[in-house]
């Protein structure tokens, strides 16, 4: 296990909970609490924090074990930059090491980002779209999470509502539930290439949505939204009178037909705030770097004050490393094409993979072959099944009998879905799905009814 030792595993606990075990079994620690100290922790991220996602990945690493003789094979969660075949540029490495020997990136930058780096995302972002942006429409962000939380900040107010699709990265959830926001949520649809449930936003925005949020490349259905349909979500957005705000992040990892489409070239029909970073295209969330960019050539930001606000925000927050802002230009534009032709190469053919070892599993199915992102996400038809209840306990008994932990689609809204990581070695998938058929060999159910 040890090249997976800064996977999310369990078995690597943080030094306050082994403190804590060794304070329950031997006792010690009683009479230090309320009593004495008149302080306490504030409860308000409580219901905001993303722990269902880590709770469940915990209780299916606690079913593998020893005694199965197998490797553990973590296809539950995703950080493909753990795994060789997906190292980072030697491009971007390079120019972090220029960045640091520079000396000229060991100061603080400003709440919106240093100039170069600002200038460099606009340009590498107008290289497809018609209205070009201007360096001042660009903020750099402590990746695309800080975008996320400053874009909901920014925008929050008394009786505010947010519209989400039913499957989303958890941040914007934890971020709408701790600045009071409320959430609703419209549908993706499965059968026709997960598009989104346009209807459904309709009937579910009003005057106090304060904005629709996209994923596009969509993160897991792996889908790329096209052109007409974009369009399409701009007019209703237009005539909703809601601004649009793209997660992007997953710009570069695409693999399939459809080409990727930036939202901002609708941005003269509706506004758009297009959230994106380097985590994952470069395979370097670690780095902690992206950006909030203003698709508004006509100023409607401005004038309603969100750029105001969001500037407002931006100088009470951390700044992302200025080592990392002095690189960013360097890693926007040396990047070769190669780099990302190949890594894409690898998840295409890990998607072939396992989209072909999927006919010999009846019980999952998969609505749409993955075209980006690093995730392919399954139907699981229980009634094939002999004794598995549902995609929990499917994922359950997985973990225990064949040390494989695949994400149960409940902890993201998909009951009875079950979500495989294919940013992962080739070999690892390969394993996962002979583990897979003995596992389905020995559940399906012998007699059909
Ligand atoms: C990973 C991810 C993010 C967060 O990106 P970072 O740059 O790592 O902060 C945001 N949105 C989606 C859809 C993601 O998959």
């Amino acid at each position: 296990m040890s090249q997976h030792k800064n996977l999310f595993v369990p078995s690597f606990k943080t030094d306050q909970e082994e403190e804590d075990v060794e304070r329950k079994t031997t006792g010690n620690g009683g009479g230090i609490g309320g009593d004495v100290w008149k302080f306490k922790g504030n409860k308000a991220a409580k219901g905001a924090a993303n722990v269902s996602m880590k709770g469940t990945l915990t209780r299916l690493f606690d079913c593998c074990s020893k005694d199965v003789n197998k490797t553990i094979l973590p296809l539950g969660h995703g950080d493909p930059s753990v795994y060789r075949c997906f190292q980072t540029s030697v491009d971007a490495e390079d120019a972090v090491v220029e960045s640091l020997r520079s000396g000229a990136a060991n100061s603080y930058a400003p709440g919106v980002g240093i100039l170069p780096a600002r200038r460099a995302v606009a340009n590498y972002l107008n290289r497809d779209l018609p209205h070009k942006m201007k360096s001042d429409d660009i903020f750099i962000t402590v990746g695309c999470c800080q975008g996320i939380e400053t874009m909901i900040h920014a925008l929050a107010r008394p009786k505010a509502n947010i519209v989400l699709p039913t499957l989303i990265y958890p941040l914007y959830h934890s971020h709408a539930i701790h600045s009071l926001v409320e959430i609703r949520k419209y549908n993706l649809l499965p059968d026709l290439d997960w598009e989104i449930d346009l209807q459904g936003v309709e009937a579910i925005a009003d005057e106090n949505t304060i904005a629709l949020v996209i994923i596009n490349p969509h993160n897991p259905c792996g889908n790329v939204y096209t052109y007409e349909h974009l369009k399409k979500v701009a007019e209703m957005a237009r005539k909703l009178g809601i601004m649009v705000i793209s997660d992007e992040v997953y710009n570069k990892t695409i693999y399939g037909e459809n080409k990727f489409v930036p939202m901002g070239i609708f941005s003269s029909i509706a506004p758009v705030v297009t959230l994106g970073s380097i985590s994952k295209g470069w395979f370097v969330p670690g780095w902690r770097i992206g950006w909030i960019a203003m698709n508004d050539p006509d100023n409607v930001f401005k004038t309603t004050g969100v750029v105001e606000s969001i500037k407002e925000h931006l100088d009470i927050s951390p700044d992302p490393s200025t080592i990392l802002q002095f690189a960013l230009p360097n890693i926007l534009e040396k990047t070769k094409k190669d780099f990302f032709d190949k890594s894409n190469l690898i998840l295409s053919q890990n998607v072939d993979l396992a989209f072909d070892a999927l006919k010999d599993i009846p019980c999952l199915t998969c609505p749409k072959k993955p075209e980006s992102c690093t995730y392919l996400v399954t139907k699981l038809d229980i009634s094939l099944l002999e004794d598995i209840t549902d995609d929990f306990d499917f994922c359950m008994k997985l973990a225990r009998e064949q040390n494989l932990v695949l994400l149960p689609g409940e902890v993201l809204g998909l009951k009875n879905w079950v979500r495989f990581s294919i940013g992962v070695e080739r070999s690892m998938l390969e394993d996962a799905f002979v583990r897979l058929k003995g596992f389905y060999a020995r559940h399906v159910k012998t007699q059909l009814t």
